[in-house]
């Protein structure tokens, strides 16, 4: 997809985790995830729908390296749902990692879609949580209201992004990546596998410049 795209009715922004833990400072930063802020409040400004997503964990939770003594962090553990990657402790709910960025501004945002509150379920998507048959909600928010095509942008790129869109196109929705508002983390080739995957699914990729 390339050239200007005309944003409509029917079209939602989906902000990813733009949150305090995943930017440079935080307990699980993404490099130069702060660089995607100010594109994204210009972006979001083109869009009448915004959701924004927040991770949001309880203390303990099973996706932290912390809860399983020996593990370290970006260890990959069997769970009750199958492989976890083991993260540092991060996004604890109602901790100052956990809250949006200060400089992140969408006033117009209709919704705050918390995931990964389930202490034994980690949540990368945004429709479905890792255990692949919980779902969020999003999907019936996004059908009550109308909204048939789903631009993303934000945190991290391989997984929270990866996931919300790849749900998006299996649930039946247009997902869109805008690719330049977000950034990786690349865990054992996590960023080419995203690649590879959103090909294999017919997620479109775009870059900022091209939604304004
Ligand atoms: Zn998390």
């Amino acid at each position: 997809m390339t050239g200007k795209v005309s944003i409509g009715d029917n079209d939602v922004l989906l902000v990813v985790d733009v949150q305090n833990d995943f930017c440079p400072g935080g307990r699980l930063a993404v490099p130069q995830g702060d660089e995607v802020v100010a594109d994204i409040n210009r972006i979001a400004g083109r869009f009448k729908h915004v959701v924004l997503t927040q991770d949001w964990h309880p203390a303990g939770h099973l996706s932290f390296a912390s809860s399983h003594p020996g593990r370290q962090p970006f260890e990959s553990i069997e769970v009750a749902y199958g492989p976890q990657i083991l993260w540092p402790d991060h996004c604890v709910q109602d901790t100052p990692g956990a809250r949006f960025r200060d400089d992140l501004h969408i006033p117009h945002a209709g919704l705050v879609l918390r995931k990964g509150f389930r202490p034994a379920i980690d949540s990368y998507s945004a429709f479905y949580e890792n255990d692949r048959t919980t779902p969020t909600g999003l999907g019936g928010y996004l059908r009550e209201r109308g909204l048939a095509r789903v631009f993303l942008a934000g945190l991290a790129l391989d997984f929270c992004v990866r996931y919300s869109a790849e749900d998006a196109q299996r649930e039946g929705f247009d997902a869109v990546v805008i690719e330049d508002v977000c950034r990786g983390i690349d865990v054992d080739g996590s960023v080419a596998a995203t690649r590879r995957n959103f090909a294999a699914l017919g997620v479109a990729l775009l870059g900022g410049d091209d939604v304004g």
